[in-house]
Order: structure tokens, then C-alpha cells, then sequence
């Protein structure tokens, strides 16, 4: 048996939890959470909690096993020391643990000048709470908001103004929305769903400045094009920082894309050694996937963190039997279109398109890099991609020889 702990209590802790317990573990569980709140989804929060069809109190995740944990929740951990096996929490708490999970996954990166960023009306999306504010900020009508970022959360958020009928300008630095993670003709259509859904896209741009009115709300902005809007409500959607300055100190090895573990979520110390007992998972983790070659792969998506969570919990309980390598999938929803993506488009060299037509926003690309297909993206036909996914698994060449057919050649990204 033993005392497990699971620091964050969100989708990879849960995941784990009720893991452990399926897999009759009889011991000691307790979950430490920030947030005050018990798990809950966070998909659903720039979508359809900001449209207003859902509550940002009815995204709780649901629980398929009675855990019977101990639930340390809006208190973080802030320090651990691996020598000793405890944890310390923010009230002073010390908790002892035989093994211990780290799933405190990552955060908003906020607007960074802090002084504009504490105006009233700059908000990020990131946690329920964030959900329920912005969503009271749009259903009170604001004249325009203002999106900073076009990455997923970016896109969706203005996918959600337009569907509310509120004017949204989106200013985005790079040359398309979505361009860091999909590149190409992704961004290409991208940009296209944002113009055709009426959404002001400044692509190529960057807010240099935000300005409060004399009650300290938000009410312009200054764009490197010149521009200076009227707006009421900004939103930072730069993207996350991992949560691990609870770790300092603790010699385990972390940088900015999360906390080292291998394939089996065994954290990994400064000085290369595996932790059997400190194990890693979800968004907070970074580690080496076999098909990805040396550089260790970060993946922020749902998915992930509950497959991660299982193998980490399978770690505690059984050793290294059972490696994480399954592809990473995620999806989006935005401007009525869905996308699937497979493997890490991001770090393709190469991207064809292989089925559909782009103008029509309902095609299949395919990501390369050094001549192996290595990602895969389907917008509105989301059963494609699982034969890409198998051909990702079986390190299939690029260009498919099926590229040759109808399609465009690869395009370099
Ligand atoms: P998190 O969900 O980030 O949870 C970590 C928890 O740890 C947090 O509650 C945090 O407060 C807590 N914590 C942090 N530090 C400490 C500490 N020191 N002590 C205690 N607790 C701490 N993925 C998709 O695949 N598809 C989507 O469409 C999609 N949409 C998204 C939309 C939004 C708005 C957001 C924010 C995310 C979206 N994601 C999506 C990503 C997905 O939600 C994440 O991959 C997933 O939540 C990761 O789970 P996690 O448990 O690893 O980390």
C-alpha cells in the first residue's frame, strides 16, 4: 500500500488517481490542487462556456471510481525535497509520500507589461474562473474586443465573439493564425475562416500598447500598423508557462518546457538519474517519445494527459512495463469547422495537402520532416487522420507516395 500524492488536481491527477485505484491499489491517496475547485474539463471553456451553452460550474470532470482520496484543494505544494519523500504545502503542511505524482501543468501567460495587464478588462483563459469572468464580460455587449494571440485558444475565443455577434479584432505576429503549431495552408485557411466570419485578423502585427481610462479600465489599444482601436474587453491568449517554480531546489531537471521524465514518467534528476518514485504527467511533462527522435517532445493537449497519467500510474504500481507512446492527438473547434490533428505538425520541414481542397476549408495535409511523416492535420473530415496515424507509427516516408497523385507538391515551412 503506501501513501501516493498527486500534486494538481486536474485531468492527468484524476487520470491517475482513478488508475490506481482500478488497478486495486488500497493505499493512501491525496490530491493537492491550487485551484479551488474539484477536477474539471478545460476544452469546453473557450468554447462552449463562452458561448453561454454551458456553465463554467457544470465542466467538472466525472469521476468513474470512488477514489476515496484526501483532497488538499486551494493550497499549492511549494517545495519538494526527493531525499526526504515530502512535499510541503503553502499552509505548512508536510506531506510524506512513498511515491508522488507531478501534474501541475502550466498556466496563461499574461499580457507583459504588468501595469496594463491589471487593467480592468485584460483577461486571460486558462482556469474555470477566467471562463465565468470572460464569459459575464461578453454577455454584457462590449463594444470590441480585442484577442492578442491566434493560437487554438486566441482562434476560438474569437470564434466564440463572432458567433455572439460582437466585434472582435484578433491581432496576431505571425504571418497566419495558427502558423506556430500548423503552419501553411492550416494557417492559410485559418486566416481565411477568420475574414469570412467577419473577425478584424491583423495578421503580421503586435499590440504595442494598452491604455486605461480614468477608472482603470482597458479602453485602447496600439498596433504596430498604426492603429489605435476603442476597446473594452482584451484578451492575452499568448500561451501557457509550466508550472514548476514549486520545484526548485528540488534537483529534479526542469526548464521552461516542463519537468524531464522517460518514457515510463520516472522523473529525471539534474544529474541524469531516474526517480522511481517522483513521476511526471500531462501538460507539465517533457519527455523523449520514440518517434520523435532525441529532442523531448511537450505536449499540451487533453489527450496526453490522460494517456501519460495512466502510464505513470502504472509505473507506480508495476515498474517500467509500460512505455508512453502514443501519438499526440488533439482538436479544436472554431468558426463551425473542426480540426484533428495527429503527431507534431510543428516541427515538420515540409507539408502537403493529400485530400480536399483548402478554399473549401475541408482538406487532409500531411507534415514532414527529414523525409518521415511525422503529422497530420484533417479539417472537417476528423475520421482521416487515424490512417495517418497508423502510417506515423510505421515511420512511413515523405512525401506519401499517394501525394503524387492530384496533390500539390510539398511546400516548405
Ligand atoms: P492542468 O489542467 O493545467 O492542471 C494542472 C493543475 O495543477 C491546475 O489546476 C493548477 O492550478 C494546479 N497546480 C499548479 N501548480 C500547483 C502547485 N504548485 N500545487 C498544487 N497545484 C498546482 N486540449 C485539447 O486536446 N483539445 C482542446 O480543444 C483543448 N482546449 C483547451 C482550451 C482551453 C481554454 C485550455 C486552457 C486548454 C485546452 N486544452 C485542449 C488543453 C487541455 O485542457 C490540457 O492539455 C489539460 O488540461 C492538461 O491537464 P493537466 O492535468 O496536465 O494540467
Amino acid at each position: 500500500a503506501g501513501h501516493v500524492v498527486l500534486v494538481g488536481a486536474s485531468l492527468a491527477a484524476l487520470h491517475a488517481a482513478e488508475t490506481l485505484r482500478q488497478k486495486g491499489f488500497a493505499g493512501r491517496l491525496t490530491l493537492v490542487g491550487a485551484e479551488p475547485h474539484p477536477p474539471y474539463d478545460r476544452p469546453p471553456l473557450s468554447k462552449r462556456v463562452l458561448a453561454g451553452r454551458l456553465s463554467a460550474e457544470n465542466t467538472g470532470l466525472p469521476q468513474s471510481i470512488e477514489l476515496d482520496a484526501e483532497w488538499r484543494l486551494g493550497v499549492a505544494a511549494v517545495a519538494l525535497d526527493t531525499k526526504g519523500k515530502t512535499v510541503t504545502l503553502a499552509d505548512g503542511d508536510v506531506l510524506g509520500f512513498d511515491k508522488l505524482l507531478i501534474a501541475t501543468g502550466t498556466r496563461a501567460r499574461t499580457w507583459p507589461q504588468p501595469a496594463e495587464a491589471a487593467l480592468d478588462g485584460v483577461v486571460t483563459i486558462r482556469t474555470r474562473d477566467d471562463a465565468r469572468d470572460l464569459r459575464a464580460r461578453l454577455a454584457a455587449g462590449p463594444r470590441r474586443v480585442l484577442v492578442i494571440g491566434a493560437g487554438f485558444v486566441g482562434s476560438e475565443t474569437a470564434s466564440v465573439c463572432r458567433e455572439l455577434g460582437l466585434a472582435v479584432t484578433v491581432v496576431e505576429r505571425g504571418a497566419a493564425p495558427l502558423a506556430g503549431a500548423l503552419g501553411g495552408p492550416a494557417g492559410t485557411a485559418a486566416g481565411r475562416l477568420h475574414r469570412h466570419h467577419g473577425v478584424d485578423l491583423r495578421t503580421s502585427t503586435s499590440v504595442l500598447a494598452l491604455e486605461g481610462d480614468s477608472a482603470g479600465r482597458v479602453c485602447r489599444a496600439r498596433l504596430s500598423d498604426g492603429d489605435v482601436l476603442e476597446v473594452d474587453v482584451v484578451v492575452a491568449a499568448l500561451g501557457a508557462i509550466r508550472n514548476v517554480e514549486w520545484l526548485d531546489g528540488s534537483g529534479l531537471a526542469v526548464d521552461h518546457r516542463g519537468v524531464r521524465c522517460d518514457a515510463f514518467c520516472r522523473a529525471i534528476h539534474d544529474d541524469g538519474r531516474i526517480d522511481d518514485d517522483v513521476l511526471v504527467a500531462g501538460d507539465v511533462a517533457c519527455w523523449p517519445h520514440p518517434l520523435f527522435g532525441d529532442e523531448p517532445l511537450a505536449v499540451e493537449h487533453w489527450d496526453n494527459a490522460v494517456r501519460q497519467a495512466r502510464v505513470a500510474a502504472t509505473t507506480m504500481l508495476h515498474g517500467p512495463v509500460l512505455a508512453h507512446t502514443a501519438l499526440p492527438t488533439f482538436w479544436s473547434n472554431q468558426f463551425g469547422v473542426n480540426i484533428k490533428v495527429v503527431g507534431v505538425p510543428s516541427r515538420a520541414d515540409q507539408v502537403a495537402v493529400v485530400q480536399g481542397s483548402v478554399r473549401d476549408a475541408c482538406f487532409v495535409a500531411t507534415y514532414g520532416r527529414a523525409g518521415r511523416l511525422i503529422g497530420a492535420l484533417a479539417v472537417n473530415t476528423p475520421r482521416a487522420v487515424d490512417s495517418y496515424a497508423a502510417m506515423i507509427n510505421d515511420r512511413a516516408g515523405f512525401p506519401l507516395a499517394l501525394n503524387a497523385a492530384d496533390a500539390p507538391d510539398p511546400i516548405r515551412i
